[in-house]
């Protein structure tokens, strides 16, 4: 199969938690902003277009309240969101003038200008402090089933090899537990790669993600450097990382959250019909409910009988 016979399409999705990001940009020791996130962003997927002509390129904000399309976003042209043409003439696309191709360009305006958007938009209202990181994830599975629809963009036995890269920042979020691991579970059935590039705390969510899907998991160790990791480690495909050096898989937490309070547990009781996991035994499946038979200890006559006998 010829490099023209296929399509690659890497999703970026980068989590913009505005307080996460807000800690961070108040932080003296370590100036490392969202802005210069996007930007480093940005270069992955100008990188990842330009490897080949027929590449596709598409980021997600994963926000505290929605989970948002940069690229293409509402400003790119509806009618062929993934075409190759880009943006109608009637867009404000203001053209190259560094000399740069124009197509990034006017990609790189369009993500800045919904960021700008999604970030003037929220509002702080209510507990919602958590990265909707299942939400972007199934948002990005579903950007590929659209591409893998639009027929007249493919030519016959062309294929699409898609990958989700996602940028983490704010903690795991335990209540989206069951999500994650249905759309993860999502992912490995449609082959779809999952890479992480973690900036900081450990995610055991997309350890687990990365290893079930194939993908490379990386904690950023220094986080103004994240360019560079981003360019060695996950602009190259799955091919081409064969032939790479690339830092060695990590242990992976498989510990399950707990239905009943969220926490990671080791060892657990699980549901026999609906396979839920709690922490403490109840006689009702708080999830399917099904009632358990409690097998009680044998009966004292048994025993009695038994020590008889041995007597
Ligand atoms: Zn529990
Ligand atoms: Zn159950």
């Amino acid at each position: 199969m010829s490099a023209d016979d296929e399509l690659s399409l890497l999703v970026i999705i980068l989590d913009t938690n505005p307080i996460w990001w807000g800690k961070r940009a108040l932080g003296e020791a370590e100036q490392f902003t969202l802005s210069k996130c996007i930007d480093a962003v940005m270069v992955l997927g100008n990188s990842h277009l330009l490897m080949n002509r027929t590449n596709k390129l598409a980021v997600i904000a994963s926000h505290t309240q929605e989970s948002r399309f940069l690229y293409p976003g509402k400003r790119w042209a509806a009618a062929d969101p993934f075409g190759e043409g880009g943006p109608s003439m009637e867009s404000n696309c203001s053209g190259s003038k560094d000399g740069k191709y124009e197509l990034l360009t006017a990609i790189n305006d369009a993500i800045a200008e919904e960021i700008k958007d999604l970030m003037t938009k929220t509002e702080m209202k209510g507990q919602q402090t958590e990265t909707l990181l299942a939400g972007s994830l199934a948002k990005a599975l579903c950007s590929n089933v659209d591409i893998n629809k639009m027929g007249k963009d493919l030519k016959a036995n062309q294929e699409i090899k898609s990958r989700i890269l996602v940028i983490k920042a704010a903690e795991d979020s335990a209540l989206q537990y069951m999500n994650f691991m249905n759309v993860i579970f999502a992912a490995q059935k449609q082959s779809i790669l999952i890479d992480a590039c973690v900036l900081d705390s450990d995610s055991g969510l997309l350890q687990q993600a990365c290893d079930i899907t194939g993908g490379i998991y990386l904690k950023v160790p220094h986080m103004p450097s994240l360019l560079q990791y981003l360019l060695w480690v996950f602009l190259p495909d799955q091919e081409q990382r064969s032939q790479l050096v690339l830092p060695p898989p990590v242990h992976v937490d498989y510990r399950a959250a707990c239905f009943c309070h969220r926490n990671l547990i080791e060892i657990g009781y699980v549901c026999s019909v609906c396979l839920s996991i709690f922490c403490n035994f109840s006689p009702i499946c708080s999830t399917c409910e099904t009632a358990f038979k409690i097998s009680l200890p044998p009966v004292m006559k048994a025993k009695k009988k038994k020590l008889k006998v041995a007597a």
